[in-house]
Formats: C-alpha cells, sequence, structure tokens
C-alpha cells in the first residue's frame, strides 16, 4: 500500500510517499512559502532522482497538495499511475491534548475535537487542519489518520503531568504538562527495544531529541512518564531560539522592567532566546558550534548552557526511573554530533555512564556508543517520524480493509 505522510505547517507542506509494508520511500518534497507575498517553492525527490526546485503558485494548503499529487502521477516525476493508488493519508497533528492518546482514523467527530485542541496549539492545529481537509477534497474516500505530537506522553502520571498551580485550570484550562516529539521518543524507543532485544513493554530508556527544538522523555515499561517539554515546547532543555525552564516570575519582571506586552514576551522567550540569543550567532547549531570553535565566548558559553540543560534532566530522569537500559541520543544535534554527545556524557561521569570514544566518533545508523564499563549503556538511533506516522497509518487503514 502507498501512504502519502503530509506534515502542514502554517507556509509549509513536507510530504513522503512511503510504501508499506516494505518500508520503501518513493518519493518526498516540500511546498514551501504556501499563502506568502512571494512565490511558492516546490522541491522534490523521487528514489535517487532529484529534481530542480520549481517556483509555483499555492496560496493555500488545497493548491500545495494540487502540485504534490500532480508531481506523484504525471510527467518526467510521476511513480504513481494514478492518485487511486495512494491507500491512506498519514498527518502529523501537532496538539491531540488529553482526547487522543494514539493514532486515530479521522472523522467528523475527530475533526472537530482535532479544532477544540487548536485552542492548546494556534500556530499549529489550524495547519494541520488544512492538510487535513485537502486532503479529503482531492484524495475522496482515501483514509485519513491523525497521529499526533502529544500521544505517546498521554501515559505521564498525574504527578509528573500536573503543574501545581490552582486544580480550577487544569479543570476549566486545560492547563497542565502535554510534551511534544512523541512520534519521534516513541520511534526511537521501538527502535532500542528491537535492537537491544528488550520486549517493548519491559524497555526503561531516556530518550534525548535534540534539533533545532529538543525535547528529553523518560520512558518506563515502554510508555513515557515525564518528558521535557510542558504546556508548550518553550519548556525543558535550552533550544534554538527557546530558553527552556526559567523562572516564571522572570515574565512580570520583564514587563515591569521592559514594558513588554504578551505578544512582545513570546517572541522574546520563544524566537530570540536559546542558543540564538545567548550567544548572539546563531539558531544553528553548527554555527555556534564553529564560533565557539573561533574564540567565541559567548558562543562556547551558549553551549555549556545547552549541554548543561541536558545533563541535568537525564540525571532526573536516571532517579526517577526504575532502572535505565539505554540513554538514547536522536535529532540533527543528537545524531550527528559526536562532540556534543561527549560534552554532555562528561557530566554524566558521576551517575557511571560513559561514553566509548571510538564508537561515539565512528560509525553510522543505529548503534551503541558506551564504553564497556558504562553503568548505562549510550545509543544513537536516527529518528523518523515519517516512517512512524506510516506505519501507523498502515496498521489502523489495513486493518480497516
Ligand atoms: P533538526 O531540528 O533535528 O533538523 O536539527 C537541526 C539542528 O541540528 C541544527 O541546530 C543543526 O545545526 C544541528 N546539526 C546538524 N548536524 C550537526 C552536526 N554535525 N554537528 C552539530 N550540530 C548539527
Amino acid at each position: 500500500m502507498y501512504v502519502l505522510v503530509v506534515n502542514c505547517g502554517s507556509s509549509s507542506l513536507k510530504f513522503q510517499l512511503i510504501e508499506l509494508p516494505e518500508e520503501r520511500v518513493v518519493a518526498k518534497g516540500l511546498v514551501d512559502r504556501i499563502g506568502q507575498k512571494v512565490s511558492a517553492q516546490f522541491s522534490y525527490s523521487s528514489g535517487e532522482r532529484s529534481f530542480p526546485v520549481a517556483t509555483v503558485d499555492a496560496p493555500d494548503h488545497p493548491a500545495a497538495l494540487g502540485h504534490v499529487i500532480a508531481a506523484l502521477t504525471s510527467g518526467a516525476t510521476a511513480v504513481l499511475r494514478a492518485r487511486s493508488e495512494i491507500g491512506a493519508v498519514g498527518h502529523r497533528v501537532v496538539h491531540g491534548g488529553e482526547k487522543f492518546t494514539g493514532s486515530v482514523v479521522i472523522t467528523e467527530e475527530v475533526l472537530r475535537c482535532i479544532e477544540e485542541c487548536g485552542a492548546l496549539a494556534p500556530l499549529h492545529n489550524p495547519a494541520n487542519l488544512a492538510g487535513i481537509r485537502a486532503c479529503m477534497e482531492a484524495l475522496p474516500g482515501v483514509p485519513n489518520v491523525a497521529v499526533f505530537d502529544t500521544a505517546f506522553h498521554q501515559t505521564m502520571p498525574p504527578h509528573a503531568f500536573h503543574y501545581a498551580l490552582p486544580y480550577e485550570l487544569y479543570e476549566q484550562d486545560r492547563i497542565r504538562r502535554y510534551g511534544f516529539h512523541g512520534t519521534s521518543h516513541k520511534y526511537v524507543t521501538e527502535t532500542f527495544a528491537h535492537i537491544a532485544g528488550i520486549p517493548l513493554d519491559r524497555v526503561c530508556c531516556i530518550t534525548c531529541h535534540l534539533g533545532n527544538g529538543s525535547s528529553l522523555a523518560a520512558v518506563e515499561n515502554g510508555h513515557s512518564v515525564d518528558t521535557s517539554m510542558g504546556f508548550t515546547p518553550l519548556a525543558g532543555v535550552v533550544m534554538g531560539t527557546r530558553c527552556g525552564d526559567i523562572d516564571p516570575a522572570l515574565v512580570f519582571h520583564l514587563m515591569k522592567v521592559k514594558g513588554l506586552g504578551a505578544e512582545q514576551l513570546a517572541d522574546l522567550l520563544n524566537k530570540g532566546s536559546g542558543l540564538l540569543g545567548f550567544s548572539g550567532v546563531s539558531s544553528d547549531m553548527r554555527d555556534v558550534l564553529q564560533a565557539a570553535q573561533q574564540g567565541h565566548v559567548r558562543a562556547a558559553l551558549a553551549i555549556e548552557l545547552w549541554a548543561y540543560s541536558i545533563a541535568k534532566y537525564i540525571g532526573s530522569y536516571a532517579a526517577i526511573l526504575p532502572r535505565v537500559d539505554g540513554i538514547i541520543f536522536t535529532a540533527g544535534i543528537g545524531e550527528n554530533s559526536a562532540l556534543l554527545r561527549a560534552v554532555i556524557c562528561e557530566k554524566l561521569r558521576g551517575l557511571g555512564i560513559l561514553l566509548d570514544p571510538t564508537a561515539n566518533e565512528r560509525g553510522k545508523g543505529a548503534r551503541c556508543i558506551s564504553a564497556a564499563t558504562s553503568r548505562i549503556s549510550i545509543w544513537v538511533i536516527p529518528t523518523n517520524e515519517e516512517l512512524e506516522i506510516a506505519r501507523e497509518t498502515f496498521e489502523l487503514t489495513a486493518r480497516h480493509e
């Protein structure tokens, strides 16, 4: 079966066409700058073939999807004979609130619930819905599945997901920790259990998704029991442009002394902080690393702040889990930077967590990188959120056939 995986942002539509159960990526690409003043850009590749980036007219998500389906089914880029060969569509949906504890086949009722959860993720859920509606229209009769970033963390116990705020705020406004990157944490947990030969319902691990946005999860017996992001993705460790955990009183202090309003503060903390705000160099870790290596003092300190915040979370999760079968590094930084994995692990020596320097530096793909004497094994496992979405879509729809 061909599963189209769709990930819509407010001005972008990322997609992959994946054949299952073979798990073969047939084509993938991105329509960027949807609905903006400048023309939209369409990049597309199929198998080994990359096509030149095209300028397209895409005032909205349905138009962008039209270009994707046309590329998949016609001309030199075609990989399908007709759109009817698409057996199901899997959508990344950012917020499933407390309603969704797993992926679901989309019905009118599900659409209503996703819309309701939009109050919790006003920047993301409306774009995800636009993508779903576009697919329902362009591919009538084809099942659509929603895969939520929050769902994997719905197993957190109350003492982990509640904030010590007046309880009415939870009851009336659903204020609690939700956590994000769930699809990635779930994928690397499953992969780790598989390659380490541990039954999924017995695996205990700490998953570290370290990219531009970063979060960690404590996984007990295959279930997330805590995670570093909170009500929003602003909480937790230091990120590219987000501050991570700060004293909440800083918000009203800044309102008073700087006269900042809610929106300006949201921008400051979400877009102007983290590696970018502190170093003044860039939000991109490679740039910050390069600056640090050239002697930029604040860039070097930004990396220290970043690594320290991650090591503290790993330590606290090691404390609350009954045991830790593995610490897993994934996403852009976690997968690619041996140096930064070493910087983090150096801070964990007190827990007997030791890297094997050679395994850390060399090797590719999913692998163990800890020393034989390490009290906890350390792993690199490349994440693949699109594949996880495709698998769950296939699972839910092939069963319906
Ligand atoms: P992601 O959000 O998962 O795509 O990750 C993006 C982040 O990974 C950016 O900050 C990149 O600079 C960072 N990154 C990618 N490759 C490397 C590398 N080799 N060393 C350090 N950071 C990297």
